[in-house]
């Protein structure tokens, strides 16, 4: 057991810290990776390639699968982007943050070189609506918001993907690889000028997410074959952009953008795949239809990982634009951080429905409080500063290699976020325990490597997730004043003399006064004083804490912070 545990951990260090840059893509011709896997039906092949040790859940199959790569170490990842007319919501910033988080897990635990891919939608009938309402251009529309997005995702934190592709970049291979399942027997165009894909073609290989069977499919031409069929060009509508085509004038669908694009890069086969649940059907039952159309093949993507919706709490509808029900990004990053949001993130599955509300957040933003807050107790204790009762060093030794070992397992296991933070919190916890203020401790062992071990430690799996502790103070100081932490310092430092001051006991009971304490009467407002400013300096974002004889203090993000009320940091009363 403890022998399997080091060499995970041994593993999972090695390869800690390893960025390997994605290597650079090849858009202009598809490239071939060989023969792939041919089958009939809708069964899953197990890919063949270099297993990873860990498991996903994989919506081909609804069950958690062993996540094996064509390469070694190397994992192609293509995700639907987003369709740019108009502001990006937290619904939006949900699914790429999760996908940012377990990209970064295989990149940064596992060593995993992750090259990500994606589609920027820059035509599609709501920028075109939008350009009509705006008297702007369609490209106009696109660009402001697609500008709008990537500032979004990098106030998120979120790493850009390897590249960004538009689809009017590429309309070019797209009539190409329209041509290329026209040829193969899987489409046909339309006297119109509309081209449909030709479901009945691939017979039951349609249908991998839901039941093809109850399929609607999508409003067009009378001249179909079958209703399901959906179009892979549309000829264009007058005042609407266009580009020719063999089929004449006209402008790509929507699901075969990505089909397209994808194998622009990644050729005829896919690792991973990711997306919104609400893409898995019709656009990715779309995707794979015309992909394994184009190239042949029995399995395109082997893996589809797809993210819950974020729900407005006391609400069974998603957040979404059509329903009104939104907060965008912006307005929400007035009020939380990147890292609030991510510890959000973090605390339910990808895969499940999350609930948005104030409370959730504040539960997000106390989870993180109370792991800065170790973070600080535990440097202020390595600094000497803050004078405890014998730690049981071995205990946390213990609990830390545990930690270790539960994160990484929980991580290997479909990506589960909620059990490591668990984990972490649980070492947090028994690290609290172990700092047990006293007001003297002289002579008293001291164990400050294992905390410096554990502080090591959180930091580097929040780093993981994209959560810098660190980065976040320094941020703080640089922006308000480079020389805010000397000032803080000499002003903690100058309190605590008063206030030692002003706590010295008389030598004796004094006839006649209140004060059991016996404390000098005439000192007491110089307590009071410190109280004053200890909870004047709170809402500035200057936490103080009084621990006996001495006082720590940290810096809160220059937010209120609530955990200045707390009791240990009663000072006079
Ligand atoms: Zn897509």
């Amino acid at each position: 057991m403890w022998r399997y545990l080091r060499s995970v951990l041994w593993k999972a260090k090695l390869i800690r810290g390893v960025f390997n840059t994605a290597q650079s893509v090849n858009t202009d011709k598809f490239i071939s990776n060989g023969p792939c896997s041919s089958v009939s039906g809708n069964k899953w092949v197990r890919p063949s390639g270099f297993a990873t040790g860990l498991k996903t859940f994989n919506s081909l199959t609804k069950q958690k699968e062993p996540l094996i790569l064509k390469r070694e170490r190397v994992a192609t990842w293509y995700s639907c982007g987003p369709t740019v007319y108009d502001h990006a919501h937290l619904g939006h910033a949900c699914s790429y943050v999760r996908f940012d988080i377990l990209q970064r897990i295989l990149s940064r635990l596992f060593g995993i070189t992750v090259i990500h891919a994606m589609v920027i939608t820059d035509i599609d009938d709501k920028i075109i609506k939008r350009s009509w309402e705006e008297n702007v251009s369609p490209t106009t529309i696109a660009t402001v918001y697609e500008d709008e997005f990537k500032r979004d995702m990098l106030s998120l934190k979120v790493i850009p993907p390897a590249v960004y592709l538009r689809v009017t970049e590429n309309v070019h291979h797209i009539v190409a690889f329209i041509e290329g399942i026209i040829k193969n027997g899987h489409a046909y165009a339309t006297k119109e000028g509309d081209v449909y894909f030709d479901i009945q073609s691939i017979g039951d290989r349609y249908g991998k997410f839901v039941g093809a069977v109850d399929s609607q499919g999508e409003p067009g031409s009378t001249n179909k074959r079958d209703s399901r069929d959906f179009a892979l060009w549309k000829q264009s509508k007058p005042q609407e952009p266009y580009w020719e085509s063999p089929w004449g004038r006209g402008r790509p669908g929507w699901h075969i953008e990505c089909s397209t694009i994808a194998s622009s890069v990644f050729g005829s086969q896919l690792d991973i795949h990711s997306g919104g649940i609400d893409l898995a059907f019709p656009h990715h039952e779309n995707e794979v239809a015309q992909s394994e159309a184009y190239h042949q093949c029995g399995q395109w993507a082997n893996y589809f990982l797809h993210s819950g919706h974020l729900h407005l709490k006391g609400s069974a509808e998603k957040m979404s634009k059509s329903l009104k029900n939104y907060v965008t990004i912006k307005d929400f990053l007035q009020s939380y951080s990147a890292s609030e949001f991510r510890m959000f993130c973090l605390l339910t599955k990808y895969r499940s429905a999350i609930d948005y509300s104030e409370s959730s957040m504040l539960e997000a933003r106390t989870s993180l409080g109370t792991i800065s807050t170790f973070i600080h107790d535990a440097k202020a204790y390595m600094k000497g500063q803050l004078q405890c009762t014998p730690v049981q060093e071995a205990v946390l030794w213990e609990r830390l290699a545990e930690t270790k070992y539960s994160v990484v397992n929980a991580l290997a296991d479909d990506f589960d976020t909620p059990r490591a933070i668990s984990a972490v919190m649980n070492l947090v916890y028994h690290g609290n325990c172990q700092l047990q203020p006293v007001s003297k401790s002289d002579g008293v062992a001291r164990s400050p490597a294992v905390f410096g071990a554990m502080v090591s430690y959180i930091r580097d799996v929040l780093d993981v997730f994209g959560i810098d502790l660190l980065h976040i103070k320094e941020a703080d100081v640089i922006s308000s004043c480079g020389s805010l932490e000397g000032i803080v310092e000499k002003l903690t430092h100058f309190r605590s003399e008063v206030r030692a001051f002003a706590l010295a006991r008389q030598d004796g009971p004094i006839a006649g006064s209140p004060n059991k304490l016996g404390l000098y009467p005439e000192r007491i407002p110089l307590l009071k004083a410190c109280d004053i400013l200890r909870s004047d300096l709170a809402p500035l974002g200057v936490l103080i804490k009084d621990r006996g004889a001495t006082s720590t203090w940290e810096l809160t993000q220059g937010k209120p912070s609530q955990r200045g009320q707390d009791k240990d940091q009663e000072t006079s009363s």
